[in-house]
């Protein structure tokens, strides 16, 4: 299987190629060449086939020849070393909850991809590959945890100051080894403007082997499709309609989730639910896409003013508005309404959301007072704990650490500050 740049200026490439360059020269995003459904009779056998099993299923077809069978299968298996828990939340509401894995949040599957990836089309490399990334909070975490180790790979995270939870910052600041952090003065949007920069430097890529372990990249947003299908093999009723409801910033997790639709899961309908940062709510009531500067919430991990996953969208459905609109609704909730939404689930349903899973619920709620019959799926994408900060008060009540998170808490930060993209550069050049 070959992808694609969906700026069409670059020459089309292997997954291997599309996975160690993350990003198109022409800077456009990596798409594929083509997207086969699986077969009927598979997918109405789901709940006959372990995790792994479907995930083979599910991202064999992209990787082709490029990764040996039983190599893929050993990597699947080492991603998804955790359980994926379907939890009933109120009459026709479930949630997903993505947050078992080491860091506690849902990007552990794709980093831990990725990494075993790179890892092994690295391996016999005599060169160094630097993976840069910029997160908004857990992309960081993921894959630091995720690359700890790693031989042959170094990881820098850049990541914007005070504007990520302590948590947070601990799980990317604390690993050492071949992990660096980076603190920026700044937003994301900052943090990931100086990551595209690095990406466009030829005299910075003529010295060093450069990767992108961003959503963008393609080992990271492919393997997202697998929580569709886990939810769905887990579901009792797989009559009624199945509608999603995604708490998203990038739109790399629901635009995974679409590729799984054209993969034949049988669902009704998206929800992208988000924050006040509305650019795709906006642009589905008037067809304006307008990308803003970030405006910082309490679900910073969705602070993103210039969703970089859309246009892989907009793709999937051969840029036609209209069929999009009628999959895709999208919603946008103030921290007043995350907030009421938290205790609401709390007192009602005896369940702890994140923020972020809390504007997934939202999203449901606004979605089912139209469309009763249905059933809804919202996608936890934290663990409560990791907004510690914000879902203390809320619900009056303390939050235990899990071990995962008692490992790092008490380490000691490690990070250097970075102010612009000179000095990022000469950071680089120098580790
Ligand atoms: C990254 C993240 C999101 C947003 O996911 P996208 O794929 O960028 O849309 C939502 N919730 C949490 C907790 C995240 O870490």
């Amino acid at each position: 299987m070959n992808f694609y740049s969906l700026h069409k200026k670059a020459p089309n490439v292997s997954f291997k190629e599309a996975v160690i360059r993350g990003l198109a020269p022409d800077k456009g995003l990596y798409f594929p060449e083509s997207i086969t459904p699986l077969s009927t009779e598979f997918i109405s056998n789901i709940s006959n086939y372990s995790n792994e099993e479907i995930a083979f299923q599910v991202i064999q077809q992209f990787v082709g020849n490029e990764i040996p069978e039983e190599i893929l299968k050993d990597i699947i298996k080492e991603t998804l070393c955790f359980d994926f828990p379907l939890v009933d939340i109120e009459n026709d509401i479930k949630t997903m909850e993505l947050f078992h894995g080491p860091t506690m949040a849902f990007k552990d599957v794709g980093a831990r991809f990725m990494a075993r990836c790179l890892g092994y089309f690295n391996q016999n490399s005599g060169e160094d590959v630097t993976v840069l990334v910029a997160t908004s909070g857990d992309t960081g975490g993921a894959v630091a945890s995720g690359f700890l180790g790693v031989k042959n790979v170094n990881v820098v995270i850049l990541y914007p100051s005070k504007k990520v939870s302590n948590v947070q910052e601990k799980q990317l600041t604390t690993l050492g080894q071949n992990i660096k952090a980076l603190e920026v003065n700044g937003t994301f949007d900052d943090c990931q403007s100086m990551v595209k920069n690095a990406f466009l430097d030829e005299s910075l890529l003529s010295k060093m082997q450069l990767t992108s372990a961003n959503s963008i990249n393609i080992a990271r947003w492919l393997p997202q499709m697998f929580y569709f299908f886990f939810a769905y093999k887990q579901l009792v009723d797989k009559k009624k309609k199945l509608v999603f409801s995604v708490p998203s910033g990038n739109y790399g997790n629901i635009c995974a989730g679409m590729l799984a639709k054209k993969l034949g899961l049988p669902i009704h309908q998206f929800i992208a639910a988000t924050n006040a940062n509305d650019i795709i709510p906006q642009y589905l009531t008037t067809e304006a896409y307008h990308p803003k500067p970030s405006v910082q919430t309490i679900s910073n991990a969705m602070d993103v003013g210039d969703p970089s996953n859309f246009i892989r969208i907009q793709q999937l459905y051969d840029n036609k508005f209209t069929a999009l609109k009628k999959d895709l609704y999208s919603y946008s909730y103030t921290d007043y309404q995350t907030r009421e939404a938290m205790l609401y689930l709390y007192k009602n349903c005896n369940y702890i959301a994140d923020p972020h899973g809390a504007v997934g619920y939202l999203g449901v709620k606004t979605y089912q007072e139209k469309n009763p019959n249905t059933q809804c799926i919202f996608l936890e994408t934290a663990h409560p704990v990791k907004f510690l900060d914000v879902v203390e008060p809320v619900i009056n009540d303390s939050i235990k650490y899990p071990p995962q998170i008692q490992a790092v808490i008490d380490k000691k930060k490690e990070a250097f500050s970075v102010e612009n993209y000179e000095q990022l550069k000469s950071f680089l050049l120098k580790n």
